[in-house]
């Protein structure tokens, strides 16, 4: 039986795994990465159709830890998102070319560039795992089943189901919702489920969507319309993302084509011409989940194994990447420090700067789909007058503008686009 030793395991190499192990390597940090699954596989166009929209903070860490040069080509900027709430003519407007409109004193200098990137899942995928290949700090063990994980003093082993033994003074659990590590190790979780679920699929329209995304608030839920680059055959695309009741998403899901289509389509409306839609469709139900804790011995969660967020605004992605940012900010100091990865101090900083925001945005993301999955009268005019009070108040917006953008000063170095 084999035992090779690096500074981290990674156990789960999917877009927040992997991300870890780049990221950590701009510091010398070597990695084992383990994933269950063939991860070839999940580059295929017909394994995860989700595109994610990407902050323009998380982007500066793409461009940092090298994966942003091979991701530009796929990347469709968002440069306006525009809020409606059913028939009500009240809508909210963000628009990056004119995000200071509190002035220069107030707000500080207008933040150039997009408010993010819409990517597909699979680009993504690609990327990370084409240069991981080409890393000589990130080894890759996939598909390979973990049969045992073992803590001690000074470190900590997984055995896989071949028989090697991977050892580090540091384990990172990436592996997701269900997360094995998380249950091994015995961190317990609160989580709940909406009773809905996300149907996704992707259209053509005869007009260019101008770099809008749309956030329809309808009776039945959320729909997100999210701009697309065009595809090879030149026909203009987005990406659809329609929250509604668990029941009403199978009768959905269960559709033939025509009506399937007829249903987006009355949806989406004519402002971009005739729609017709282009790929399969996918559902996922939909949940919120926090871990009770984000370390425990040598162990440290990120991404979705610590916290799953509603999607209602696009941020359970950029929420991990921001768990990245910070788990690697703090593993470098400890490695200039001479510490053990292992250390509590690292653990324990990493926990006190990551649990506010997760529990943040778990809050915001599931209050919003409350308020706005739901008809009652009151609720409505309380939608209305919030959207007024967010377009009437120059900071309230800019504040919505920078949680959009991922942006603010307690931020991780990498996404305020500093080295570490
Ligand atoms: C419908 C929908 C739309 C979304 N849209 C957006 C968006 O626009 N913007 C955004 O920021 N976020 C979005 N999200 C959220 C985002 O997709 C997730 O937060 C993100 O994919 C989590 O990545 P992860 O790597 O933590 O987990 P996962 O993607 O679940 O990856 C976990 C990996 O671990 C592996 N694994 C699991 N168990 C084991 C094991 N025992 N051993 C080894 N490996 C294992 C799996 O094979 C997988 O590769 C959306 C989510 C949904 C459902």
């Amino acid at each position: 039986m084999s035992e090779i030793s690096r500074d981290v395991i990674i156990v789960g190499g999917g877009l927040i795994g992997l991300t870890t192990a780049h990221a950590l390597a701009t510091s010398g940090i070597t990695s084992h990465v383990i994933d269950s699954q063939d991860i070839t596989a999940t580059v295929d166009p017909l394994y995860d159709g989700r595109a994610s929209a990407i902050a323009s903070a998380s982007v500066k860490m793409l461009k940092l830890i090298g994966l942003w040069e091979r991701l530009a080509q796929s990347a469709q900027p968002i440069w306006e998102i525009r809020v409606t709430d059913s028939d009500s003519p009240q809508f909210i407007h963000f628009d990056a070319a004119h995000s200071n409109e509190s002035g220069p004193n107030e707000s500080g200098p207008n933040e150039s560039g997009p408010l993010g990137y819409m990517m597909e899942n699979r680009q993504l995928r690609a990327a990370l795992q084409g240069k991981a290949r080409e890393s000589d700090a990130i080894t890759l063990h996939a598909p390979v089943h973990i049969t045992g994980l073992c803590q001690s003093e000074t470190h900590a082993s997984v055995t896989l189901a071949n028989g090697t033994v991977l050892k580090a003074p540091l384990l990172i659990a990436a592996d997701g919702r269900k997360s094995w590590v998380r249950d091994q190790v015995g961190i317990r979780t609160s989580h709940w489920g909406y009773g809905q679920a996300a149907i996704i699929t992707t259209v053509s329209h005869r007009e260019p969507h101008g770099d809008i995304a749309h956030e329809r608030f309808l009776p039945d839920g959320p729909f997100a319309i999210l701009p697309m680059l065009d595809d090879a055959e030149g026909r203009h695309r987005s990406a659809i993302v329609l929250t509604v009741s668990e029941a009403t998403g199978h009768a959905m899901m269960a559709l033939p084509d025509r009506p399937f289509q007829a249903e987006i389509a009355s949806r989406f409306g004519d402002f971009l011409g005739p729609v017709a839609v282009i790929s399969k469709r996918w559902s996922w139900p939909l949940g919120a989940l926090a871990a009770e804790k984000l370390t425990t011995g040598r162990v440290v969660l990120v991404g979705d194994s610590a916290h799953g967020i509603h999607p209602i605004a696009g941020q359970g992605l950029n929420l991990g990447f921001r768990d990245v940012a910070a788990l690697a900010e703090v593993l470098t100091e400890g490695l200039r420090l001479g510490l053990d990865l292992g250390d509590q101090v690292l653990q324990k900083r990493y926990e006190r700067w990551r649990r506010p925001d997760m529990m943040l945005l778990l809050g915001v993301t599931d209050g919003l789909n409350r308020l706005f999955s739901n008809n009652l009268a009151g609720l409505a005019r309380l939608r209305q007058h919030g959207m007024g009070a967010v377009n009437r108040l120059p900071k309230l917006k800019k504040f919505f503008m920078n949680q959009a953008r991922g942006e603010g000063e307690r931020q991780p170095k990498l996404l305020r686009g500093l080295n570490l």
